[in-house]
């Protein structure tokens, strides 16, 4: 390995918020290392895997229809979080969300047009042109060309923290044990979404049948080292984003097109054939980060979602075929369900269902009456063959326990007092903004705007620590728990 000394700013983590993190710390002058645990052909984490970001903007982008206000994307925050978040750092946010495209795009991010169809997010979203792999390789195409090192293999292990201030670090590089010292450290680690020990000891053994939707690689070695060293925390190890996706996806990593997007269109029952939650409460972008706690507790960790044949096409492409039959008895035995109660619950259901006029792309009049759980809307009898269902697992995206920071990315220690150089940016602190729920897109947003404000904090703190202390410390620390 070569000499890793001389770097002002070392970042720990290359997904989204590390790149977004050391360009900035660039563009502030700094010298900047970049540590990734990954190979170089797993880089990126659970980033290459997006595909948009939520922005605020008050008339129609080149990417983004409509407006989408400050107060209603806060609005939005609140209702998913159900007020657990904290307003500053939300409000922050939100405002430089406006200029995420364009300082994206600055690196080589492209974005598509805005999306029509199924998605509903074509006002609310911009949407990366390839997916999140390109935007990851635009990064660090653009990371290179600027003069980022970065090392791959390279797993952050632990922090040397003495009285609030970072000192230096010990990575395993290629599986050598490595002291690299620099003057400020961004930690953009992620959570610890793949860490089964941590899952199981948050959630009991029902984490056993948790599937992970991103890399095995965010195992939270960084985030356990910085609360043991006495940093703050913010959120609950139970709290995440949480999704059902389908139940015969891969442990680690099968991304995007593992999720299932029919939800609305039918209904869910669990192993015993019973419906325990309004399958039409909001539109799907809000309400899909719900389901997988809510098929988490159910029995054995699974859930099924039924529909008919007026559902299909409606709905995203999935991977996985679904299953299919005639009569809802005969798929509800191809699934081992108990075939009586399931036909019992849909007939039921369609007994409840009213009239209406289904409209997917507005929160329409179609529900049921007299049913517990209701279903509020896109109620259609589940009445015409074939029939399809398509069984359901918690997938687990990301982790919401993380670092208290300031509006300065700054990692706070327990007390409230700040740290001296260490920032952090992405899922590590995503539990500022969102203490609990999610709002699609959101993570990218929060990852680009802290990440951004970590690396030109770093850089500031390395070149002009001066500066950096008289700078006015707007500290935000009402705890989101
Ligand atoms: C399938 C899927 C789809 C998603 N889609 C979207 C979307 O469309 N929009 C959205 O906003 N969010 C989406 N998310 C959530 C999103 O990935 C995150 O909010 C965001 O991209 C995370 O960025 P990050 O940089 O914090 O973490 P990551 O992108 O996960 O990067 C963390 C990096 O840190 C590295 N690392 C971990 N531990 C160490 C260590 N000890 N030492 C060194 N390196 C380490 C990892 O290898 C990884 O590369 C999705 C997530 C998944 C799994």
């Amino acid at each position: 390995m070569d000499d890793l000394s001389g770097f002002d700013v070392l970042v720990v983590g290359g997904g989204n918020a590390g790149l977004a993190a050391a360009l900035s710390a660039r563009e502030g002058g700094a010298k900047v290392l970049l540590l990734e645990s990954a190979p170089q052909w797993f880089r990126a984490g659970n980033s290459r895997h997006t595909r948009d970001l939520r922005c605020m903007h008050d008339a129609p982008t080149k990417v983004m229809s409509g407006a989408y206000t400050e107060d209603e994307f806060y609005k939005d925050v609140l209702s998913v979080t159900q007020g657990k978040t904290n307003e500053h750092l939300a409000r922050m946010t939100i405002r430089a969300s406006t200029e995420c495209t364009e300082w994206m795009g600055s690196y080589g991010v492209r974005f598509q047009k805005a999306l029509g169809g199924t998605l509903q997010l074509g006002r609310t979203n911009a949407f990366f042109l390839g997916g999140g792999k390109a935007m990851m390789n635009a990064y660090y195409d653009a990371a290179y060309r600027v003069g980022v090192r970065v090392v791959y293999n390279a797993e952050v292990v632990a922090l040397r923290v003495v009285d609030g201030e970072f000192q230096s670090l010990t990575a395993l590089i290629d599986g050598k044990s490595t002291t690299v010292v620099a003057t400020a450290v961004v930690v953009s680690s992620g959570g610890f979404e793949s860490n089964l020990e941590w899952l199981k000891e948050a959630w009991g053994p029902m984490a056993d049948n948790f599937l992970i939707r991103g890399t095995p690689y965010n195992k939270g070695k960084v985030l356990k080292c910085l609360l043991d060293l006495g940093m703050e925390s913010i959120s609950d190890a139970r709290e995440g984003h949480m999704v059902a996706i389908d139940g015969r996806s891969p442990k680690f990593d099968g991304g995007i097109v593992t999720r299932l997007d029919c939800v609305s269109l039918g209904i869910v029952v669990n192993n015993k054939g019973e419906r325990f939650y309004d399958e039409g409460e909001d539109f799907w972008p809000k309400r899909y980060a719900i389901w997988g706690r809510l098929v988490a507790e159910q029995p054995d960790q699974v859930g099924y979602c039924f529909i008919d044949s007026k559902a299909m096409g409606k709905f995203m492409p999935t991977l996985f075929p679904p299953f299919k039959a005639e009569t809802i008895g005969e798929l509800a035995q191809a699934l081992k369900l108990p075939a009586e109660q399931v036909v019992e619950t849909i007939k039921a259901y369609n007994d409840a269902v009213q009239p209406g006029t289904f409209d997917h792309e507005t929160l329409d009049d179609c529900k049921t009456t007299g049913l517990k759980p209701a279903k509020t809307h896109w109620a259609l009898k589940i009445d015409q063959p074939p029939f399809y269902a398509y069984p359901l697992r918690p997938g687990i995206t990301f982790t919401y326990l993380g670092l208290m920071v300031n509006d300065r990315a700054t990692v706070l220690m327990k007390g409230g007092t700040r740290s001296k150089n260490i920032f952090a940016a992405g899922e590590i602190m995503a539990g500022n903004v969102l203490g609990m729920g999610y709002a699609a897109g959101i993570g990218v947003t929060i990852g680009t705007v802290f990440g951004r404000i970590a690396g030109r904090e770093a850089a500031m703190q390395a070149l002009n620590p001066q500066a950096a202390s008289l700078a006015t410390p707007e500290v935000a620390i009402h705890a989101v728990r």
